[in-house]
């Protein structure tokens, strides 16, 4: 490193022009602190590196630490430090009084003026490193040269505002860092260094292959939608095609299988038809009454069994059967449900007071699914959701059609599913009247109760014998998956997913199309996993940890693959820093906003947070979950184990106005017109798809996994 002392002049001697200047400069910067000015030179008082890249971050135009950019961080840390050591002899060698020693003054550092008293205040320590970084941030990021080399300016400033350099130290500090920096630039490992820094930056930014990225993601969706794919229902002839196109592709892409050697993971699930006999049940309480099916209601079951049978079952009135310890709520308190049939309102008391939960806001205790799964917990034989057409979201015949038949269920080999509920359903407002009525209750005043805090359950003193027909079929479908082996964090993993399966033929459309391609639900989801595959591949060190890519089956029909997953995953939940979701990403026009649902909940948000910055474009927390969406696709099933997770959805504020998305999610969404054209604009999609992958590296990279916030409103 170059010789200050030998190329520098000495410090201003007294009584020299230069020293009164100093002089002058020390008095005017004095007004700086107080003030935000004198925050600033307290804040900049740092020499640690990871403390000084967290203040250059806005310069930078994105977030600079040991997780977001590590490549940069070991630019930086390398580079100070040996720029630094220059400073070291000129100190010893003058050991200049500082301003405060010579004037007997404060300084904005009192308790450090001791320490400082004894060492030379030519050249400052602190404004070397300051203008030593900024000159390699502006190296390596031209586009933000100027606010990077203001910020290493005043750098320098706030160590003469604080009281402690004059500003003679500051300026030779300046020219010495200057000189080291030149001499740096010999350096092979410093360009080295440099160079892996660039490429690091060249990715976060997403620069690097967008155009054959385009080509790909075009060929695979293009393909995976294609009519040879049948919509690729699970358990069908296309299921074959589908996994073994995606294990093909992982297999090309350098990527291992999963799980203990095989790119596939079999589950089973079984499919249940159930009649209730004569189609009605007689309810017997203080007045007779039955309910029919499917006016009044609709009822199912998981078990592998070919006759349900209920003897003389008591129905207990629930509320919203909820128990939530965090929201102080517990229909089930001081009433024992067990071989009862639990009725249970469907959402939660939000929806009617904005005061309690979330207000509109539901939260998971509100969806049908919770209902039968809390009862379940509770020991009960049934449970029958309490169906409301405002509360649900959807009207009656949304719950006929989709319960009649063909109930789908994971399906467990060793109990037949003989631990599931007997009795699963949904009961019409209509038949809640009529149960009522045969209790000789008020069935208005009961619901209104149920809605307030202090709600008690008790049984309604109605019983009926509930008997079902059964028919079941037991299949077997797979997840796909491969994974990217780590480093020295290999054992845990980041994952990245998406759906394999639709809707396959079906009601035909106007046009007498029957098949259902998928093409942006989830063809542009896998497509983005695949092409996630080759940049993490491409990657010139692995990542730390390991990267798993997973495609679960049975998305569509109820979250099963993932579920399936998340019970028996390749790697632990506990050992699983992320899930990123990728769902019907495509076609997007690029937008400045980026959508992320599950966003406010984890640490995972400053990751995301810094890359779509370093995109130029912001995040958009879409906190609004009144339409349960956030419960509707497989980083549900991650987010309930507590691991964080998110699906980035496209914005509404579009960079060109005038350059439209032609294809709107309503005019596709499960619809047999979901397919790809040429014109796609994958623009948007492909700007996701480099923020989640920088998400993804850093997260991969990071010392810590992110954790899940202690005020996370999911359970
Ligand atoms: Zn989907």
């Amino acid at each position: 490193m170059p010789d200050a002392v030998r190329f520098l002049p000495p410090p201003p001697a007294e009584g020299s022009a230069d020293f009164e200047a100093d002089k002058v400069n020390h008095e005017q910067a004095k007004a700086f602190r107080a003030g935000a000015r004198g925050l600033r030179a307290i804040r900049e008082a740092t020499t640690n590196v990871d403390s000084m890249a967290v203040l250059f971050s806005g310069a930078f135009g994105m977030e600079l630490s040991r997780a977001a950019t590590p490549r940069t961080m070991n630019l930086l840390s390398r580079g100070v430090v040996t720029i630094r050591q220059a400073a070291t002899k000129p100190k010893a060698t003058y050991m200049r009084k500082r301003p405060f020693v010579y004037l007997g003054e404060g300084t904005l550092f009192p308790e450090e003026e001791a320490e400082l008293r004894g060492s030379g205040s030519y050249p400052s320590g602190h404004s070397i490193r300051g203008w030593g970084m900024a000159l390699m941030l502006a190296q390596l990021n031209p586009e933000r040269q100027d606010t990077l080399m203001s910020a290493g300016y005043e750098w320098g400033r706030s160590r003469v505002i604080a009281g402690v350099h004059w500003a003679s130290d500051v300026e030779a500090s300046r020219l010495l860092a200057s000189a080291c920096f030149a001499r740096l630039q010999e350096s092979p490992e410093y360009r080295r260094d440099l160079e892996s820094a660039r490429e690091e930056l060249r990715i976060l930014k997403g620069e690097i292959s967008r155009r054959g990225d385009e080509t790909l993601l075009r060929d695979w969706i293009r393909t995976i939608s294609s009519d040879a794919f049948g919509g690729r229902k699970p358990m069908t002839e296309y299921e074959d095609i589908t996994t073994g196109f995606l294990s093909a592709e992982m297999e090309k892409a350098g990527l291992r299988p999963a799980f203990d050697g095989n790119w596939f993971q079999p589950f089973r699930m079984i499919s249940v038809t159930s009649r209730l006999t004569k189609d009605r049940i007689r309810l017997k309480g203080p007045r007779k009454a039955e309910l029919r099916c499917p006016d009044d209601l609709v009822v199912w079951t998981a078990r592998a069994t070919d006759k349900v049978e209920l003897d003389d079952a008591e129905f207990v009135f629930c509320g919203f059967g909820i128990n939530a310890p965090e929201y102080g709520w517990n229909d089930y308190e001081g009433v024992d449900v067990r071989g009862k049939i639990v009725v249970a309102m469907v959402n939660d008391p939000g929806f009617y007071d904005p005061s309690l939960f979330r207000g509109r806001n539901m939260t998971y205790y509100g969806r049908w699914l919770y209902k039968f799964e809390e009862a379940k917990r509770q020991g009960a034989a049934g449970c029958l959701v309490l169906h409301e057409t405002d509360a649900a979201g959807y009207g009656w015949h949304v719950c006929v059609n989709g319960h009649l038949e063909d109930n789908l269920a994971l399906y467990d080999p060793e109990t037949g599913n003989a631990g599931e509920l007997g009795v699963k359903g949904w009961l019409h407002a209509d038949g809640g009247r009529r149960l009522f009525d045969a209790a000789g209750l008020d069935f208005d005043a009961a619901l209104a109760a149920a809605k307030r805090p202090g709600f008690r359950a008790a049984p309604l003193k109605v019983r009926s014998d509930v008997e079902m027909d059964v028919t079941y079929d037991v299949r077997q479908t797979r997840n796909v998956a491969g994974i990217l082996p780590g480093t020295d964090l290999k054992d845990e993993v980041v994952v990245l997913n998406a759906h394999w399966d639709h809707l396959g033929f079906g009601a035909p459309d106007e046009s007498g199309d029957a098949i259902y391609n998928g093409a942006a639900d989830n063809a542009s989801g896998m497509a983005s996993v695949l092409l996630l595959a080759r940049k993490f591949r491409d990657l010139p060190e692995a990542p730390r940890r390991s990267i798993l890519f997973l495609f679960p089956s049975s998305e569509e029909s109820g979250l099963f693959g993932s579920q399936f997953y998340c019970e028996h995953p390749a790697v632990p939940m506990d050992k699983t820093a992320a899930c990123l979701n990728f769902e019907s990403i495509g076609p997007a026009e690029l937008t400045r906003d980026v959508v992320i649902l599950g966003g406010g909940q984890s640490e995972l948000d400053r990751y995301y947070v810094a890359a779509a910055a370093a995109q130029g474009r912001y995040i958009f927390f879409d906190d609004d979950n009144s339409d349960g969406w956030f419960f509707r696709s497989d980083h549900y099933n991650f987010f309930k184990q507590g691991v964080p997770a998110v699906v980035v959805e496209n914005g509404l504020h579009p960079v060109d106005p005038d350059r439209p998305n032609r294809y709107p999610m309503s005019a596709w969404y499960h619809k047999p017109s979901d397919e790809y054209r040429e014109d796609w604009d994958l623009e948007g999609t492909l700007a996701n798809v480099n923020l989640m992958f920088s998400v993804g590296v850093s997260v991969a990279n990071a010392d810590e996994r992110p954790q899940m916030y202690a005020r996370s409103m999911y359970k």
